[in-house]
């Protein structure tokens, strides 16, 4: 295997023509493929190409941005997202946001922010817009072989040879539909909250939000506002942390209390006391307790909850228990008569392109990667971006790819350092990146805490440099 960077460009810049027109897989053999031009894609492909790698990249939309562009079908955003991480906890380590930018900005800024990284990194030469991975194969070679083909539906496939692939898919656009007994009967309308785009949808209506993640939070706030009736069911008791405390962005605040190297449990005490007497004591308000500590499920930052369920817009009810044609019944017996029915029930990762094994994937359907990065079974198959931290996720994307980049680049110039590595550590699949025992649900697959994993990340790139 080797990699050469002078065939870096979509295929094509360098001297064949049109060379996806033919029949056998192309030879881009000593390019690295990257799916995906969302954060974690944009990232992998400048840093690829920082060390040299020639990058072929597929984009199935028309423009950068993934989750982030709201022209996209699939973009989760809806007219009201801000960053719940704050701005400095968000960006790129060597691509700051704008300093006249709010701490939270809007949807449309962290796109804007996305498409100048992209431009400034001269990375338009290197994406394919408006092409689909549908398959990606195993070659004898240890490379891949990567069909591709015109997004909805247009062109016939064209498959070509990698030495490398980097899926940065993302995963949040395949939304986990729960089942409810009576659901296929209930006569008002149900969306997930992918399909929740303008607070206009609430307008004068009774609704009933489902799930009590950032997301059901935010339109949940947006109903009190809007409807004429919110009901907002959650299963378990949260902790609900205000954007703000001391006066900073709450992320801050903790990632202060993080460099002080203090001990879980002193951390999870000095949390709690500020929760305490920032938001106080939610059951007054009818909501559960919560069941576990802080930092045991993602943190769920809202500071305007609160406020609204004081003001009685809000009304909190238990999980679900039935539907029936006209009404929703709750597991305390309450009944109430929804127009319209929001399930914030979350995502769940897809990789239809990939046979499950190449991603170690289990029976419940998670990939078990190395560091949520390496497949075990395929040195040369990465992904990129499958993180759910405490924060904002850019900076760990970043890192990430370079620890890819670093990775691939010992495979290429030290073959037999490098396989003696993968022996090693192949099978370390199962590590947690969070001092906290986060809940097991398909929310916190991929939680980590964004200190333990830089530390992870920095200790791999430490050793593969000393390999
Ligand atoms: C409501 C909401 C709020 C959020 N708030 C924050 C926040 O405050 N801070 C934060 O850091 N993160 C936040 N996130 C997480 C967000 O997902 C990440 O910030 C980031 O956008 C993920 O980037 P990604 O590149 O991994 O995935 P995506 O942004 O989803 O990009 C994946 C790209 O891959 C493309 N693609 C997929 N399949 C294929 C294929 N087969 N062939 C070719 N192309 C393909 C898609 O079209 C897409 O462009 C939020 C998410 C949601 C849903």
């Amino acid at each position: 295997m080797s990699y050469d960077s002078r065939r870096a460009g979509p295929a094509g810049s360098d001297g064949d023509a049109y060379p996806w027109r033919a029949a056998a897989p192309t030879e881009r053999a000593h390019n690295v493929c990257v799916i995906g031009a969302g954060a974690a894609g944009l990232t992998a492909v400048k840093n690829l190409r920082e060390y040299g790698f020639g990058v072929d990249c597929y984009e199935r939309e028309t423009g950068v941005g993934g989750a982030w562009n709201w022209r996209h079908d699939r973009s989760p955003v809806y007219a009201s997202t801000h960053l719940i991480s704050s701005k400095p906890f968000t960006q790129f380590p060597d691509f700051p946001m704008p300093d006249s930018w709010p701490d939270y900005p809007h949807h449309t800024q962290v796109l804007a922010y996305l498409e100048r990284y992209f431009d400034h990194f001269g990375l338009r030469d290197h994406i394919w817009f408006g092409t689909e991975v549908t398959q990606v194969s195993p070659t004898q070679d240890g490379g891949f072989d990567v069909t591709i083909s015109g997004a909805r539906g247009g062109g016939s496939d064209r498959t070509q040879r990698y030495a490398a692939v980097v899926v940065a898919n993302g995963h949040n656009w395949s939304p986990k539909l729960p089942s409810y007994e009576g659901m296929t009967d209930f006569q008002g309308e149900i969306i997930h909250s992918s399909q929740y785009k303008d607070a206009a949808q609430l307008r004068g209506k009774r609704v009933l939000v489902v799930g009590a993640g950032n997301t059901g939070c935010d339109i949940a706030v947006e109903a009190a506002q809007q409807a004429t009736r919110c009901w907002h069911s959650s299963r378990r008791g949260y902790w609900y942390a205000p954007k703000y405390v001391y006066g900073r962005p709450a992320d801050q605040i903790n990632d202060l209390v993080y460099a002080l190297r203090l001990p879980l449990r002193l951390r999870q005490f000095l949390f709690h006391r500020t929760l305490k007497r920032t938001v106080g004591d939610l059951t007054r308000f009818g909501l559960p307790e919560p069941d576990h500590k802080v930092y045991e499920t993602h943190p769920i930052a809202n500071s305007q909850l609160v406020y609204y369920l004081g003001h009685g817009s809000i009304t909190p009810v238990p999980d679900v228990a039935r539907f029936t044609r006209d009404s929703v019944e709750f597991t305390d017996g309450r009944v109430v008569q929804p127009e319209l029915v929001i399930l914030s029930t979350g995502y769940l990762p897809r990789f239809e392109f990939l046979a499950p094994e190449l991603l170690n994937v289990d029976a419940e359907g998670r990939p078990r990667l190395n560091l949520h990065t390496f497949s075990p079974t395929h040195p040369s198959l990465a992904v990129a971006g499958l993180l759910q931290p405490d924060g904002g996720v850019f900076s760990l994307m970043h890192w990430q790819a370079v620890m890819i980049a670093t990775w691939l680049q010992l495979r290429d110039q030290a073959p037999d350092k490098a396989d003696r590595y993968w022996r090693r550590h192949r099978g370390e699949t199962g590590l947690r990146f969070n001092k906290a025992k986060v809940k097991q649900s398909t929310r916190h697959w991929f939680e980590v805490s964004h200190v333990e994993y830089l530390r992870a990340v920095d200790k791999t790139l430490r050793e593969m440099e000393a390999a």
